[in-house]
């Protein structure tokens, strides 16, 4: 389903409404400039797993503002990537994606590790999450539904990882032992002890 800038806007109402800053941006250079804005030069900055960090260069941008970046994706092997988590859960800031997020204002994951949606709630002092325009559902059922079949087979690919939906797109809710949904987590409000800003980007994002 294709969405309106109307739907756009009742979307940034609900988040708002949840407690949760919430913004738009037309195109990805317009984003990366919204989150150089937020971001404070030389903090620390955690991030998540995340294709939409890497298509709008984030990294390099944090880099350019003298910031310390927490990326487990730099980590040579397990034990490696897993300090690196725990450092990005303590860091300032956490930017991530959300597989989906719901025109009523709900940011659906679901997570083989679970630091990403851990990271997302608490932690950082402030999590930014980028939303391109793909990711927008129309309610829970279709957010489960666009994560199960949208992004859970192109990333099992990426990672190499023998699921059912890497090899067939369909999700049976397997028992695989390289299983990637092993949480799910719908953030509903703004968390407690966490600042959050979403911002949804007008264009295709991720997966
Ligand atoms: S439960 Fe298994 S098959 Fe279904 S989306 Fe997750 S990893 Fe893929």
């Amino acid at each position: 389903m294709a969405f309106s800038k109307d739907d756009v806007e009742k979307t940034l109402k609900a988040l708002k409404a949840r407690g949760i800053e919430a913004g738009y941006a037309d195109n990805a250079e317009q984003a990366r400039k919204k989150v150089s804005a937020m971001v404070s030069d030389k903090s620390t900055v955690g991030i998540g797993g995340s294709i939409t960090v890497r298509e709008l260069d984030l990294e390099n941008l944090l880099l350019s503002k003298g910031c310390i970046v927490f990326w487990h994706w730099h980590g040579a092997n397990q034990e490696e990537q897993d300090a690196i988590r725990r450092r990005a859960m303590n860091a300032d800031y956490y930017i991530c994606s959300s597989n989906a997020l719901t025109v009523d204002g709900r940011l659906v994951n679901i997570d083989g590790t679970g630091n990403r949606v851990g990271s997302m709630v608490f932690g950082p002092r402030r999590a930014i999450i980028i939303v391109g325009i793909n990711k927008l559902t129309e309610n829970l059922d279709t957010a489960i539904e666009r994560i199960k079949t949208e992004a859970c087979p192109p990333n099992a690919r990426r990672l190499n990882r023998k699921t059912p939906c890497a090899e067939t797109g369909q999700c049976p809710d397997c028992r695989s032992p390289h299983r990637m949904c092993n949480v799910t987590a719908i953030i509903e409000g703004k968390p407690g002890s966490i600042d959050m800003d979403v911002l949804i980007v007008g264009e295709e994002l991720g997966y």
